[in-house]
């Protein structure tokens, strides 16, 4: 029987997926259409949904569309890596258009002013589409939709328009979505073919989820690291909208699922009523895939926790995301638990709830705009209570690292401060210049908890994501939540970088010291120049500094430039870099003179990091645009598909982001090449190869996780709860480690994720990095792994041959935003000799 309505399902299916599809079956019935207005087929040359759309060709739709009609404009608000515009269109009525900046500037008082009147004032609803490219039912449904707010002309229509502001941003990733339509257009038969073993739906490494340097930018939202999250939260700012949604697709065999998401899982600085508002949007969502006959469900999965995804972002903005997951097709045509899922059919319920939920922000209007003007009189009520409170953060050492929190918060609008003068505050020293102070009393006050704060208590115990992400530990700053406004400065309102510079030209020697961030694009310069410079391993004093360990030694005299050529070169670069150098002009020191056998010559790094199938490709990616874009140093991608052919010798320094490792060819070639001298730097689960394989020996503490008393029913919140989705852990810092130079500090916080706990070398001065007693800093960690962590350690550096082996348990490039440990990998590769 089951066979039999299986056989049906397929034939109707197929024989309707083999049919020409016309946009009656995607648009409402009851619209007549401006003919003046192109549809997406007269500009793109196919119907929606016959073939996954180019970012190229969406692109064209979206000038033509804006070309034909006053109810929308268009704007390109920069790039993306691959020089893709990032569009966004302005859809109203030809009357709010006349009228938009005065309609803005409203819709910002009512967020800044305690009265406010919502009569007259449109609501402003953000529409996105396929953040994660290969989820493109998303952006293929946005040609329709904006197809039928401008050229229907049914009084719904235009009445909606009358009420409403739509900011409409039809790809939130055009290099992920290209790359993904290329697959799927490239693997489709004339004859679709629904089996899931076909080409079409089985995409290569690194697949079209992400974007150019492999980043999910779903995480984005709060650090806004990337081009595209940049012009976006930009455009959130100027405009703050009421709604903003999110379209996704999740597994094959799901149905349609809308927010709200598991309601124990929400950010607890989320208000009650976002919530509610959210549950009453749902409504309408509801209504219309019943009328379309399509099956869905709400707050059984996802979840609205951290606020660096879409769907959770506006929460803390006084608006209201929404996340839409439909059941990918992944190709074209595809067999599911539910018959045969076509690509239209994805797109239909994409497109449904683009236009229910414009249907809810319209009649729910007034209730809206009303929650958006209370939520920030509440925070400025918040907020006052704490006038006169600040928190300041900064490093006296690294002046980039600092400004690259700054400007985090400039995007996000929060208003910061110059410190007026050096002070101290527990125990830290606040340098000015080093250092910004942010007023509580501000406009994003609520974010700003958000991002500053520290959470260790949860209502619940299972994340779809990170469960900390507290900003100035992510960045190792110094920081103090509890200093007064007194402190305060002059507010920045151009954030700059500390001008690097030389301090005079010297004939002697120059000298660097290693705490700034970009100290290692400058090195990298000088080595790949030819030129001789030395690390010291001691710290020492010259002309009254103190000159801590890992401070760079450039001689003047037997280099490849002359003395004025050296200088205008280092000039160049210090400027480039963002750093201070030290012209002096004598070897004697206090401590180690610069002749002295503890200042070790360095090598030019020659590096390559393996990508590929069998390694994940977002730690890939971050490692990659960290070279790439921060340090511009080059790094050579070997990919595992002729790893096997590949002469390694041309590189002495090899990265393995988190992988299952290699086979045993290439274990046994990769051996030989660190016999032979060569740095094999591994992270997360490439250890468990490292172990197995015996290149290092290294040992994991085993946790051994019973179930007592747990149902059947339980079983996965029981098993879900052993997962560290990402907290903030501290450990110690042996300074005098080449692992651990240009830290300033003895302690360290840590990103993980992995549950990999790894036991100590018996020697003490082999743990470098050793996790505290009581490590938690920030987030979610269950009691058993917790004990298990305590006191093991995230690094173990180990020779084998002439080479050296280092291994990292945790993270510490995590999603271009976890500057603070980005050095350690640093130095695992400059001071690699020395380790
Ligand atoms: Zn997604």
């Amino acid at each position: 029987m089951k066979k039999y309505i299986l056989l049906v399902c397929l034939f109707t299916a197929f024989s309707f997926a083999q049919n020409k599809i016309d946009l009656s079956y995607y648009l409402p019935q009851s619209s007549s259409y401006n003919q003046s207005i192109p549809t997406p087929e007269n500009i793109v040359g196919h119907q929606v949904g016959e073939w996954h759309i180019t970012h190229d060709k969406l692109a064209q739709y979206m000038y033509a569309l804006a070309a034909s009609s006053d109810r929308v404009t268009i704007e390109n608000r920069g790039s993306t890596f691959e020089g893709r515009p990032l569009l966004l269109l302005t859809i109203s009525s030809p009357e709010n258009h006349q009228r938009i900046d005065a309609i803005r500037e409203a819709h910002i008082n009512a967020t800044e002013s305690n009265s406010s009147s919502v009569s007259g004032r449109p609501i402003v609803v953000y529409q996105g589409f396929s953040i994660h490219g290969n989820e493109p039912s998303g952006a293929n449904a946005g040609l329709l939709a904006a197809y039928h707010l401008v050229a229907s002309e049914s009084n719904d229509v235009k009445e909606l328009l009358d009420n409403t502001v739509i900011l409409f941003d039809p790809s939130f990733n055009p290099d992920g979505l290209q790359r993904f339509a290329y697959w799927a257009n490239t693997n489709k038969s004339i004859n679709l073919n629904p089996d899931p073993n076909d080409r079409e739906y089985r995409e290569v490494w690194p697949g079209g989820r992400t974007n150019h340097y492999w980043f999910d930018m779903n995480r984005d939202w709060l650090p806004v690291q990337l081009p595209e999250s940049r012009a976006r939260i930009k455009s959130f700012h100027r405009w703050l909208p009421n709604i903003l949604t999110d379209h996704h697709e999740m597994g094959t065999n799901a149905t349609f699922f809308f927010q709200p998401g598991i309601p124990s899982r929400t950010h607890p600085l989320t208000p009650k009523l976002n919530q509610e508002l959210t549950k009453g949007i749902a409504q309408y969502h509801a209504k219309a895939l019943d009328k379309i006959g399509s099956l869905y469900y709400t707050e059984e999965s996802f979840d609205d926790f951290y606020y660096g995804k879409g769907s959770t972002f506006p929460d803390i903005n006084g608006g209201i995301g929404i996340l839409f997951e439909q059941a990918s097709a992944r190709g074209h045509i595809q067999e599911s638990a539910n018959g045969i899922l076509t690509f239209p059919f994805a797109i239909r319920n994409q497109l449904t709830a683009a236009l229910s939920t414009l249907e809810a922000a319209k009649n729910m209007r007034e209730e809206i705009l009303t929650y958006q003007h209370n939520f920030f009189k509440n925070a400025r009520s918040e907020a006052s209570k704490q006038a006169n409170k600040a928190i300041v953060f900064g490093d006296e050492k690294d002046a980039a690292r600092t400004y690259h929190l700054a400007e985090i918060l400039k995007r996000h609008k929060i208003k910061f401060h110059e410190i007026n003068q050096d002070f101290t505050s527990n125990g830290k020293r606040y340098k000015k210049g080093y250092s910004y102070i942010v007023p509580k009393n501000q406009k994003n006050t609520r974010l700003v908890n958000a991002m500053f704060e520290k959470r260790t208590k949860f209502k619940d115990s299972l994340f779809y994501d990170v469960s900390a992400w507290t900003f100035p530990l992510a960045f190792n700053l110094d920081y103090s939540e509890n200093v007064t406004t007194s402190n305060a400065g002059a507010e920045v309102t151009d954030l700059e970088h500390q001008e690097g510079s030389v301090s005079g030209m010297s004939n002697y020697a120059y000298l660097l010291e290693w705490h700034e961030y970009y100290t290692p694009k400058i090195l990298n310069k000088i080595l790949s120049k030819n030129l001789k410079a030395k690390v010291a391993m001691r710290q020492f004093t010259m002309n009254g500094k103190q000159y801590d360990y890992g401070t760079i030694l450039i001689p003047v005299q037997n280099q490849k430039l002359n003395a004025q050529d050296l200088y205008n070169f280092l000039t160049k670069h210090a400027k480039e870099s963002y750093v201070q150098i030290d012209a002096v002009s004598t070897g004697l020191t206090l401590g180690i003179d610069l002749g002295s056998n503890n200042f070790r010559a360095l090598k030019k790094p020659k590096i390559a990091i393996l990508v590929g199938d069998g390694v994940r490709s977002y730690d890939a990616g971050e490692i990659w645009h960290l070279f790439d874009t921060r340090y511009n140093i080059k790094v050579t991608k070997l990919d595992t598909r002729s790893f096997g052919r590949t002469n390694l010798d041309r590189y002495n320094t090899i990265i393995m982001p988190s992988s299952s490792g290699l086979d045993e060819n290439q274990t046994k070639k990769i051996k030989r090449w660190i016999q032979d001298g060569g740095t094999l730097i591994a992270y997360r689960s490439t250890l468990n190869w490292l172990k197995k394989s015996e290149l290092a020996k290294i040992e994991f503490k085993k946790v051994e996780q019973t179930a007592k008393n747990i149902s059947f029913e339980d079983r996965g919140d029981f098993r879900g709860a052993q997962f560290i989705g990402g907290a903030i852990f501290g450990a110690d810092l042996d300074r005098s480690h080449p692992i651990n130079f240009g830290y300033k500090n003895n302690k360290i916080a840590l990103f993980r994720n992995s549950t990999l706990f790894m036991k100590p070398d018996t020697n003490s001065y082999n743990n470098p990095i050793k996790y505290t007693k009581d490590p938690i800093l920030s987030g979610y960690i269950s009691k058993p792994n917790l004990d298990s962590l305590s006191l093991t350690v995230p690094l173990q550096i180990k020779g084998l041959g002439r080479g050296t082996v280092v291994a990292f348990t945790d993270n510490t490039n995590f999603r271009a935003f976890w500057y603070g440990t980005n050095k350690l990998l640093m130095n695992a590769i400059f001071f690699r000799e020395e380790l």
